[in-house]
């Protein structure tokens, strides 16, 4: 395995890179058409870059490989460490694995970043001063994967939240804003309900955004935020999500824009990035010359800016928008009584237009590089003291509520009780109501009694006894305090 060193832009880098080797991949459908136009964009633009073609997509998928993705693109990628990726088509039917889940989680790209911008009036958009920056932490939270059906009722999704990951993003959107000249951070999560691990997001981003007293820090429930942004995009500047809601909202922010088919996206890491358009490999207009080539465009700029050459990423950005603004644009966003261009006669307008920049929009102004800090593993804390003080059963049964509780009393043992039952989270034992839905899957705690201690050998002694009891448990949680307080949730109710 390749240590993860970075060749990106650093503040300690001194002279622009003269050479920017980077895995290029053409992808499916319109792939190949925008990929061109970017490319001749870009080379003629001055990018010094070094292409090495990698094949991704749906022939990979038909010869068999379910990741979409063969050894000689990762050899290619480990090179690189630069991935500039057009769509791909990912095929229908069960066996195929995304793409873009399996390179962001083998090349810990742990950041996603998509710039949410109206170009209001050059394309139709209802918020026309929008300017908003998602990102969205690519890596933890219910994107682990790791699901279990339980009982003939229940199912269950962890949600994984780290420290160290919430620490690196958090530092990454604060690093970012000061970067590009963004004055403030918003984080979004749903910490009135997931104390623990919305909880831990927030707690974390509070802690970073005191070492950035020049950039606004604010914290919104997720739902409030949302519905904010969805009504009033331009009250925010950058917004840090935990990995679902990002997914979600940074579509939302996309589509409200009005540039979905502009839109790009960054996929970074600590030592590889992956560049492409949020768009997919549109199909219908496979080979027909009109696809528009401005989402994997301004992804290109992205990169451009994140190898270090800023300054040529400017240039390309400019001569895009004063393309727009002279109204040469194609079909996807063409007004009803305009003339559309293809996408070769758009890229050959963009190239006649560098150094040229916009008259109305926003130009695109230098970025300073990004600190070091914002990639590295953040430092772990000292360490605290854990210590076991129980345990949660997991039971699936038919029975009521106060029948589980006798069972497993029986099975208790003079160190540790049956402290509480709750069903989906609710308390049902003791002391539950008769109108709660109960599901087959109950939550059984069992806790040290004041001044015992709960140990391991406990654990399977209990189990054992729940066995020939004929309890079926179907899983269990260690119960930890750390340096005293209490790890676990204590469920609605209580
Ligand atoms: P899509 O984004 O490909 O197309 C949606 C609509 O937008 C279509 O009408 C299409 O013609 C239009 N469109 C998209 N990009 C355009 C462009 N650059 N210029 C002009 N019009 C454009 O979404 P879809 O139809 O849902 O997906 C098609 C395929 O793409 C699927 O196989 C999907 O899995 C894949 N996909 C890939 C990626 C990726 O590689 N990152 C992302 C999304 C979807």
């Amino acid at each position: 395995m390749n240590k993860p060193v970075s060749r990106f832009h650093m503040q300690s880098a001194t002279a622009l890179p003269s050479s920017i080797p980077v895995s290029v991949a053409w992808g499916d459908g319109i792939g190949p058409d925008i990929m061109d136009a970017c490319l001749r964009i870009m080379l003629a633009a001055g990018a010094p870059l070094q292409v090495e073609p990698v094949e991704i997509g749906e022939r990979v998928y038909q010869r068999g490989v379910s990741a979409g993705i063969e050894p000689a693109a990762w050899d290619s990628l480990r090179r690189t460490r630069l991935f500039f990726k057009a769509p791909i088509t990912t095929p229908q039917g069960g066996g195929f694995k995304s793409l873009n889940v399996t390179v962001r989680k083998s090349l810990g790209l742990f950041a996603n970043v998509r710039p949410c911008r109206a170009y209001t009036p050059f394309v139709e958009s209802r918020h026309p001063r929008m300017d908003v920056v998602i990102i969205r932490e690519n890596e933890e939270d219910l994107y682990a994967g790791i699901e279990h059906r339980q009982s003939e009722d229940v199912i269950q999704c962890l949600k994984l939240i780290s420290r160290p990951g919430c620490e690196r993003i958090a530092r990454y959107a604060f690093e970012y804003a000061r970067a590009n000249g963004r004055s403030k951070v918003s984080c979004f999560t749903k910490d009135n309900i997931m104390k623990m691990t919305d909880g831990l997001f927030r707690k974390v981003f509070e802690e970073v955004a005191a070492d950035y007293p020049d950039i606004r820090a604010e914290h919104m429930i997720v739902d409030i935020g949302a519905a904010r942004l969805a009504d009033t995009p331009e009250m925010f500047d950058v917004v840090l999500l935990p990995n679902l809601y990002g997914d979600i909202l940074s579509d939302v922010a996309a589509q409200i824009a009005g540039s979905v088919g502009l839109a790009p996206s960054a996929n970074i890491g600590a030592g590889f990035a992956m560049f492409e358009a949020i768009h997919g490999s549109a199909p219908d207009l496979a080979g027909k010359g009109v696809a528009n080539p401005s989402g994997l465009l301004l992804a290109g700029a992205m990169m451009l800016q994140h190898a270090g050459r800023g300054d040529i990423a400017r240039i390309i950005t400019n001569a895009w928008l004063r393309t727009l603004e002279d109204g040469v644009v194609t079909a996807d966003i063409c007004a009803a009584n305009g003339k559309a261009v293809g996408t070769e006669a758009f890229a050959g307008a963009v190239i006649e237009r560098l150094g040229e920049g916009p008259r109305h929009l926003k130009p695109a102004v230098p970025a300073a590089p990004m600190d070091a800090r914002a990639l590295v593993l953040p430092r772990r804390p000292a360490p605290q003291t854990k210590k076991l003080v129980g345990i949660d059963v997991f039971v699936c049964s038919q029975e009521s509520p106060e029948e589980i509780a006798r069972r497993l009393q029986a099975a208790s043992n003079p160190l540790y009780e049956l402290a509480l039952i709750t069903n989906r989270g609710v308390k049902v034992w003791p002391g539950g109501l008769q109108e709660t839905f109960c599901t087959d899957h109950w939550r059984c705690r069992f806790l040290a009694l004041p001044d015992k201690q709960f140990n391991k050998a406990m654990i399977v002694e209990l189990l054992r006894n729940l066995t020939h009891a004929g309890v079926d448990f179907i899983k269990t949680e260690h119960l930890y305090e750390f340096d005293g307080v209490p790890g676990f949730s204590m469920g609605q109710g209580q």
